[in-house]
């Protein structure tokens, strides 16, 4: 075997393989078409575009409502405002820092829950110890893609009189026992952000089954207008742009092809690094399908002979790139330095899989072979782990 290219070795590519890139429609007369239509309108925002999205939504999803947004962020923001959440919201750590900031945003205080250390999804057996009197609702994220626990979150909202959050902004394409997410707790809030699935450029989609959430998210992405200028609440301007329709739309007409065919290139991920010592993945939840919007392994540094920031170090030198998805991890972030002291050496699971977790590049129209040179880039730097450590 080839010297890795961290010891002077030839890198495996030549040039940079991103962790990810967005699937887009061909740029074509189609699309020209459709923004002729845009400019001869004159509606650029919140028209026509946004409500066939919408309707397109509404049926693909799991719930009754589906409503588009700027961010999955705004949207999460406006759903923990309509549902008049305050004191302390339960949520993982374990995540992308906005599902913490909404709350922080609405003057609520995070409360942070140990994850599964297989699952990597907030622990419902960990929930109900840390609810108080102030609590006000649970969120839960589809990590990486791989659908919560639904059945033990739903009945610990309800024995506990708690508003259930989905933050699904990885959520487009997974299944949970062959339901579509959507429709599960009080609201699921989606991304369509460059890194994610199904791509806007931003945006966000609100989904639930709540009549009245869904009018006051309505409400909320327009200032809190609700058409005649008397402000029924201090909204925010959350309107998702026509053109972000538009390739929302085009992409949901592929949703299923990419997660099929993410979900072959985790398969093939998993058969070629398969016995290699030191390298376990994600469990998903029983029955369930993820969307896999990252591929991620988990390093054991004593076995795999180096730890995971070496193995960054040196895919990196392959022209690899790889990120530490959820590293820090929220709790130890800067923003949430006041709350530290509270979770120090609590949130075993979430430290450990923060510290040694790597996500591979995993896109929806990558080619095998990537898949197979990357792995080779990484038994290679493994088997030259005692001279690259
Ligand atoms: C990307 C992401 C968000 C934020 O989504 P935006 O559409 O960029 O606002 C929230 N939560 C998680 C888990 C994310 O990965």
């Amino acid at each position: 075997m080839e010297k890795p290219a961290i010891l002077g070795g030839e890198p495996i590519f030549s040039e940079g393989v991103p962790i990810t890139i967005p699937t887009l429609p061909k740029l074509d007369i189609d699309l020209i078409k459709h923004l002729d239509n845009m400019f001869s309108m004159g509606s650029l925002t919140n028209g026509r575009y946004v409500r066939e999205l919408e309707e397109k939504m509404a049926d693909y999803l799991g719930g009754k409502h589906a409503i588009a947004v700027s961010s999955c962020t705004s949207g999460l923001m406006l759903a923990i405002k309509a549902l008049g959440l305050s004191g302390e919201v339960i949520l993982p750590s374990f995540t992308f820092s906005a599902t913490a900031h909404v709350l922080v945003w609405n003057g609520i205080t995070p409360v942070f829950v140990d994850c599964d250390p297989q699952e990597y999804n907030l622990d419902p057996e960990l929930i109900e110890s840390s609810i108080t009197d102030q609590t006000s609702g649970i969120i839960a994220v589809y990590t990486f893609g791989n659908p919560p626990r639904m059945q033990a979150l739903e009945e610990i909202a309800a024995r506990n009189k708690l508003k259930l959050i989905f933050d699904a902004a990885h959520g487009f394409g997974s299944t949970y026992k062959d339901q579509r997410p959507g429709g599960f707790g009080d609201v699921e809030v989606f991304s369509m952000s460059p890194t994610k699935l199904l791509v806007a450029g931003e945006g966000g989609i609100v989904a639930t089954n709540d009549d009245e959430l869904a009018r006051n998210i309505r409400i909320g992405r327009n200032y809190g207008n609700p058409g005649n200028y008397d402000c029924e609440f201090a909204g925010l301007n959350a309107r998702m742009e026509e053109f972000n329709a538009y390739l929302a739309s085009a992409s949901l007409e592929n949703l299923e092809g990419f997660v099929q065919r993410r979900n072959q290139l985790v398969r093939s991920y998993k058969k070629m690094l398969a016995g290699l010592p030191g390298i376990s993945f994600q469990d998903i939840t029983d029955g369930c399908r993820s969307s896999y919007k990252d591929f991620s392994i988990l390093i054991d540094k004593k076995a795999f002979g180096l730890d995971r920031n070496k193995l960054y170090e040196a895919l990196l030198a392959e022209n690899i790139e790889t990120k530490r998805y959820f590293y820090p991890p929220v709790h130890c972030q800067q923003a949430y330095h006041h709350l530290r002291d509270r979770y120090d050496g609590k949130l075993t699971a979430t430290d450990y899989v923060a510290e040694n977790i790597l996500c591979l590049p995993l896109y929806s129209h990558m080619k095998e072979e990537k898949v197979l040179q990357i792995t080779l880039a990484v038994k290679r730097i493994y088997e030259f782990r005692e001279q690259i450590r």
